[in-house]
């Protein structure tokens, strides 16, 4: 089955699927949509978020109700606000078609004459969250007794906020031949026990395996000192310069914190959690999914329901009390088939953490180190260049250009070039030059270190690449890639970085020659594949390079900005130093706001 004509759905929900963009059902979907629209029966279904399950249960639901009643027949139960609010609002897209359908929302913190009022038009379906729904009923300004659909959304994430008792009470007002549709990430007992108290032999729906998070995913975690937690962050940040990332604290006092250190360190962040007025939490929501926030610090329970789509990290600066809670932070990016990275930033005495959440998504982790400050400055340079690169010439500056070409004169191409990026570049270089090395060793995992066993006897070789993630690599589909042109074995490559338009990996020198050898004049999709020896950590093997040549060297440009700026001495080390400094504005690496 492979269009959504196949799974059974009508002519009015197959034009907004249309008109959404929609081409083929997801795993969820496939499985779910055609069982649903068959049979009158219960379900539970697996699915992460992300997933497409909001339309698995939605259009069956749209498609079963009679929109020329009024009478409510479908219920909706989520964890939040949020979640509450978006499926309302998917549903409303998967039903434009449907004249006088009527789907309501109906959650705390906002009047509840106004949404009673909304149902006493003729809502078919409500969509609620638990609290709220509780208090309708109980004042008797929602009618539940006579639906015939009912969904416990997140239901694992319910249960763990406590929503219990509501929920149990909310379906004592339900019919008992109602159709009930569970959906949860994970399989905890409690949901298990829902599910069997609630349920009569639900079908069985699992997209993935049980508890296990979204396959496209990678876990990493960076062993450090638990005083370099912060310093450890920014690196993080540094090292992806377009990073756009959920970053989770235990504490609503830690998410303050490190939201305002990130601030005032010159990165776009802003803390959410539950402090906050609903007001401002709506603020940074909308913030964020504009992208004018780039790392969004949040507690646990603030973070649920988040629902935006292209997070491209998410960084657990602690673990969660509750290892359960990793499997939700980690599947708030990899969605919607997209690629994600889930990093964690504990000290020694958390190692073991690491083993029990491996078993419960069933996923090994990679243990990777922290850049170190050249690593950094590369990166940025590299990205600094690749956005000039493709930068549209704004015409615009046509008239200014007279002035600017007298200014320079005298400056060759080069010179430019050098002084053009070293304006950006010596910031990043200024605060990294004497950057300590945050990683801790003795950890007895390193054998599954990505690194592999050579690098760390100092004879490995750093390349760039200029391939990247725009070019639709992973770092495991470059690794592959790579091991595929050159022939190599899995150990071979490592160190795999993939960035936007470029790419980092090393292998062991002794294949140096070999490596550059087949990337020369490589076409990959009509497009040359370039393989450097990456400056940083090639030096020290330059002496080691085939006949001498200078082939497949990254251009000195890297060690003359390096040269050009050797002015400032400090290191990150400190982050009490690095407030001061910042204050003052002269060297931190102040990111730019978009
Ligand atoms: P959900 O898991 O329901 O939160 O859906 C995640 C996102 O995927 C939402 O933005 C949906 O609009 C989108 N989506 C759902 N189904 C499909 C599909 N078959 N093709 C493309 N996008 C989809």
């Amino acid at each position: 089955m492979n269009t959504f004509q196949d799974l059974g759905l009508n002519q009015d929900l197959l034009q907004a699927i249309n008109d959404l963009g929609f081409v083929t059902p997801s795993d969820v979907q496939q499985k779910t949509i055609p069982t649903l629209l068959q049979q009158e029966t219960d379900l539970v279904a697996l699915a992460q978020t992300g997933t497409g399950k909001t339309a698995a249960f939605g259009f069956p639901m749209l498609q079963k109700i009679d929109v020329d009643s009024r009478t409510t027949q479908g219920l909706i139960l989520s964890p939040t606000r949020e979640l509450c609010l978006q499926i309302t609002n998917e549903m409303q897209l998967y039903g434009k078609y449907l004249k006088g359908l009527n789907v309501t929302a109906i959650y705390g913190g906002a009047s509840i004459t106004d949404q009673a009022s909304k149902v006493k038009k003729g809502a078919q379906i409500i969509v609620a969250t638990p609290g709220r729904m509780k208090d309708m009923i109980s004042r008797r300004l929602v009618d539940i007794t006579k639906i015939e659909y009912c969904v416990l959304d997140e239901a694992d994430e319910m249960l763990n906020m406590g929503f219990y008792e509501d929920i149990t009470d909310i379906l004592s007002h339900t019919p008992e031949d109602k159709s009930t549709w569970l959906f949860s990430a994970t399989m905890p007992q409690e949901v298990a026990t829902i599910a069997k108290k609630f349920m009569h032999q639900p079908v069985e729906i699992t997209v993935g395996t049980k508890n296990q998070g979204s396959d496209q995913v990678s876990h990493e975690y960076y062993l450090v000192n638990a005083r370099d937690r912060y310093s450890a962050l920014k690196r993080l940040a540094d090292a992806n310069p377009d990073i756009f990332s959920v970053v989770f604290c235990r504490t609503k006092r830690d998410t303050q914190k490190i939201a305002e250190q990130l601030i005032e360190d010159g990165y776009n962040a802003a803390a959410l959690h539950g402090d906050l007025s609903q007001n401002q939490r709506d603020l940074v929501m909308k913030s964020f999914r504009n992208k004018q926030i780039q790392m969004l610090v949040a507690t646990d329970v603030a973070a649920r329901g988040i629902d935006v789509d292209d997070i491209t990290h998410v960084i657990n600066y602690q673990l969660p009390d509750e290892i359960e809670t990793y499997t939700h932070r980690s599947g708030r990016t990899g969605r919607a088939g997209k690629t994600g990275v889930s990093m964690v930033i504990i000290s020694k005495s958390e190692q073991r953490k690491i083993k029990s959440i491996e078993r419960i998504i069933k996923k090994e982790f990679i243990k990777k180190d922290i850049p170190n400050g050249m690593e950094i400055c590369e990166v940025q340079l590299m990205s600094l260049a690749n956005k000039v690169h493709n930068t549209e010439i704004n015409h615009e500056i046509d008239g200014y250009l007279d002035n600017i070409n007298e200014l320079f004169e005298d400056t060759s191409k080069e010179e430019l070039i050098k002084k053009f990026f070293s304006v950006e570049f010596t910031r990043f270089f200024n605060y990294y030059q004497k950057a300590a090395d945050l990683n801790v060793s003795g950890d007895d995992r390193s054998d599954r270190s990505e690194r592999g066993a050579s690098q760390g006897s100092g004879n490995s070789t750093r390349y760039f690449i200029n391939v990247g993630k725009r070019d639709g690599f992973s770092w495991t589909s470059l690794k592959d890639f790579l091991r595929e042109c050159l022939q190599m074995g899995r150990d071979d490559i490592f160190k795999v970085d993939v960035m936007d338009s470029f790419s980092f990996f090393n292998t062991e020198t002794s294949d140096m020659p070999k490596v550059l050898e087949f990337f020369t004049d490589f076409k990959h999709e009509g497009r040359f594949v370039n393989v450097e020896v990456s400056e940083d950590k090639g030096k020290q093997h330059s002496r080691g390079r085939s006949k001498g040549k200078d082939r497949g060297k990254r251009k000195e440009s890297t060690g003359n900005f390096f040269d050009a700026s050797k002015r400032d001495k400090r290191s990150d080390k400190s982050s009490k130093k690095d407030k001061r400094k910042s204050k003052s504005g002269l060297e931190r690496p102040r990111r730019s706001r978009r």
